[in-house]
């Protein structure tokens, strides 16, 4: 098939400008009747590769599909885009599903869904269809190696002896090779034609932060994005409880996720979630299977995960539409150590310990860590991300001989039996009572390490046991035991490089209800409202009508006719007629408003400068006019730079300019005004900041 024409078909019916990487190649490879096995990473763009030949080939598409919960979503995205399709599964009164067999014999339809349990249904009227394609989603269900294991997959196999000339696509994101062979042998496919995308997934940025008052950084996070949807996995299901709560309590639309909950609680809040009507869902790893929401904004890891197969995949929810998105893993101490319990007790520990500790380094990492993640998967990667935070923020190492030796000293001298705390407790001076118990005050060395916090000493101790010199005895309560290495720096002078601790900046104001922030009047927002309500007038997640992606599009290109709109990228020609019209109206009037609101604009401030120029102070003219003073002085130092001859000079003083100044260049001149309040703690008001800013700006426009 010519490019050109799949080009056509893929604007055309889905709206999309290009293909990702392989789905050309894996369609063409269809449309030639091989056989093929698709692996491709969550949101890699696995379902064009059968919705596109669907369209193409003269008969019917079966796409197999282990989950029901998802049909319904993925057969309103084909309707949205004017592909007739349906679904059948249990979830069905009976008169349904004949009403869809009926569809299917009259050839009204293009797509069906199907649950591997419910393919009876089409065995009776197989001999009246025609089908040009099986598509068999998930496919390593069928691997009693994978972890998703379905027995129904298993009998399978028959559909290649039924429709020996019917192409078969198997498509799944695991990418282990023994579950690949499985997959082939068992569905009998015939020399199929195998296609590994990337795994790697640019859009998602990958941060690990150690887990001091996750809860308070965790909410500093999500107040940085009020109308974002985002995951909170936890290990236990206390947890997602306890951290919904936590949220709800502040105003965060969260709701907690695991397995212990009621069926229906759980389908209400997994709706909620992917119908924008719920934006935090905290959760076990129970929940995501059956997502398949596009704009899932950032993932949250509360604890360490098990390992890195389910980690890359739980974040992988997030950004499958392709826009940027984050990803935020907390470590802790203590949940490295419960981890190794789980897993030294569950069946198959030693792979599951080493599996941990591929985790545990990868949290560690010293270097890039999308080359961490991507060489476990088998992939080899030269260059660093630049999306990572240690790419963006690379650790610095320092000469740590010191710390180390009261760190392995302090350790020598509790006689190897404590675990990390009572270390931290003794290298501090601490005057706790275990400490008193034992003594240890009278011990040498007891307080050596006053200087350092708790914080920062636990961060180093956890380097020193990553760099060998020390190890945590996790069958003896955790004991921390010296390594033989460790004589090395005790005794024979050996030289230890740590990096600097990393600083986390957490919010010390108190946690206040969350406000939506000022993002209410961007275009973006307006249509994102627009996208919501037509959404719930038709009963579909509003990702559906359109994605995050279109809307951004939309946002900065401005559409304001059909040529234009069609432009954006997901929208195709079911989309433009549909919601062409109000989608352009809603941009339309959005730059009209903008244009009224700076002519008030214009109008307020020259109000201001009239009342100035008459005299009046800026306190006089904030009464008269019933504005606040900031709003003044604001338009004052507005005023100012713009060029008309304000003095300025009563509201900041010649020396807290140039402290300002300097603090611009410290501070990298940062966008909003806190940075410079906190770092002049509190001393220099907002106001002072605001003119200072104002006379530094207006400086450097005479300059240039
Ligand atoms: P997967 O099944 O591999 O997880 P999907 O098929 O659900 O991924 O696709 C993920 C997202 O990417 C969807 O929102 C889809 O609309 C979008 N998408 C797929 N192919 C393209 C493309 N060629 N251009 C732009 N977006 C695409
Ligand atoms: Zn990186």
């Amino acid at each position: 098939m010519t490019t050109s024409i799949l080009h056509a078909t893929l604007k055309e019916n889905f709206g999309f400008e290009k293909f990702r990487p392989n789905q050309e190649d894996i369609i063409n490879c269809i449309l030639n009747g091989h056989d093929t096995l698709a692996i491709m990473p969550t949101g890699g763009g696995k379902s064009i590769c059968f919705q596109l030949p669907a369209l193409i080939l003269p008969g019917i598409t079966i796409v197999i599909s282990p989950l029901i919960a998802l049909m319904k979503d993925q057969v309103d995205s084909l309707k949205a885009n004017g592909i007739p399709a349906c679904f059948i599964n249990s979830s069905q009164t009976e008169e349904e599903r004949q009403f869809y067999i009926e569809s299917l014999k009259s050839n009204l339809i293009k797509l069906v869904y199907i649950a591997p349990e419910s393919l009876s249904y089409l065995d009776n009227i197989f001999n009246s269809l025609t089908i040009s394609l099986i598509a068999i989603d998930e496919a390593h269900c069928i691997s009693a190696w994978g972890h998703d294991f379905r027995p129904a997959y298993t009998n399978l196999g028959y559909l290649k002896k039924r429709f020996p000339s019917t192409p078969i696509l198997a498509l799944t994101a695991t990418a282990d090779k023994a579950t690949r062979k499985d997959i082939s042998e068992q569905l009998n496919l015939i020399n199929p034609k195998t296609f590994v995308a990337s795994f790697d997934r640019k859009n998602l940025s990958l941060e690990v932060r150690p887990a001091l008052d996750r809860v308070k950084q965790i909410i500093d996070f999500i107040k940085e994005k009020p109308n974002e949807s985002g995951i909170v996995y936890c290990l236990s299901r206390k947890t997602t409880e306890e951290l919904a709560e936590k949220l709800q309590k502040i105003g965060i639309n969260a709701k907690a996720y695991h397995a212990g909950l009621d069926n229906k609680i759980r389908s209400k809040t997994q709706d909620e979630f992917i119908n924008d009507d719920c934006q935090v869902v905290c959760a076990t790893i129970a929940f995501g299977m059956g997502i398949d929401k596009s704009n899932v904004r950032w993932v949250i890891h509360y604890n360490l995960p098990k390992n890195i197969e389910g980690y890359y995949q739980e974040i992988g929810r997030a950004g499958r539409d392709g826009l940027p998105s984050e990803t935020v893993l907390f470590e802790s101490y203590g949940d490295v150590i419960q981890l190794q319990k789980f897993a030294s007790q569950g069946l198959n520990s030693e792979v599951q310990l080493a599996k941990l500790e591929r985790m545990k380094q990868y949290a560690d990492a010293l270097s890039c860590r999308r080359k961490i993640l991507l060489s476990y998967f088998g992939e080899l990667v030269i260059e660093n991300c630049g999306n990572c935070d240690i790419c963006k923020n690379p650790p610095a190492f320092f000469n740590g001989t010191i710390i180390a030796q009261k760190a392995l000293s302090a350790i020598f001298r509790l006689q190897e039996t404590e675990p990390l705390p009572v270390i931290i407790d003794f290298l501090r001076g601490s005057k706790n009572a275990y400490i008193f118990e034992k003594e240890y005050q009278n011990l040498k060395t007891y307080g050596i390490g006053i200087d350092l916090s708790w914080f920062d000493w636990n961060q180093y101790l956890i380097q020193l046991i990553n760099l060998g010199y020390c190890e945590i005895a996790f069958h003896q309560q955790n004991k921390i035991r010296l390594t033989p290495f460790a004589k090395k720096v005790l005794f024979e002078g050996e030289k230890v490089q740590l990096t600097t601790v990393q600083k986390i900046n957490i919010d010390k104001s108190e946690i206040k209800e969350v406000k939506s922030k000022a993002v209410a009047n961007s275009l973006f927002e307006t249509l994102r409202k627009l996208r919501y309500e037509i959404s719930k007038e038709e009963n579909v997640p509003a990702y559906v009508i359109f994605s995050d992606v279109a809307l951004r599009q939309m946002e900065t290109e401005r559409p304001m006719s059909d040529e234009e709109l069609i432009a954006i990228d997901g929208v195709g020609k079911a989309k433009l007629e549909k919601y062409g019209d109000i989608f352009i109206k809603a941009i339309i009037d959005f730059q009209k408003s903008k244009s009224s609101k700076k002519k008030k604009e214009a109008t307020t401030y020259k109000e201001t400068l009239i009342l100035f120029q008459d005299g009046l102070s800026a306190e006089e003219i904030a009464t008269k006019r019933k504005l606040g003073l900031t709003t003044i002085i604001s338009h004052l130092a507005k005023l100012y730079v713009d060029g008309h001859e304000i003095d300025l000079s009563k509201f900041a003083s010649q020396d807290e300019v140039s402290k300002i100044k300097k603090a611009q260049i410290k501070l990298e001149f940062p966008a909003t005004l806190k940075p410079y309040f906190d770092f002049f703690e509190e001393q220099i008001s907002y106001d002072k900041i605001r003119i200072g800013l104002a006379i530094i700006e207006k400086e450097k426009n005479i300059l240039i």
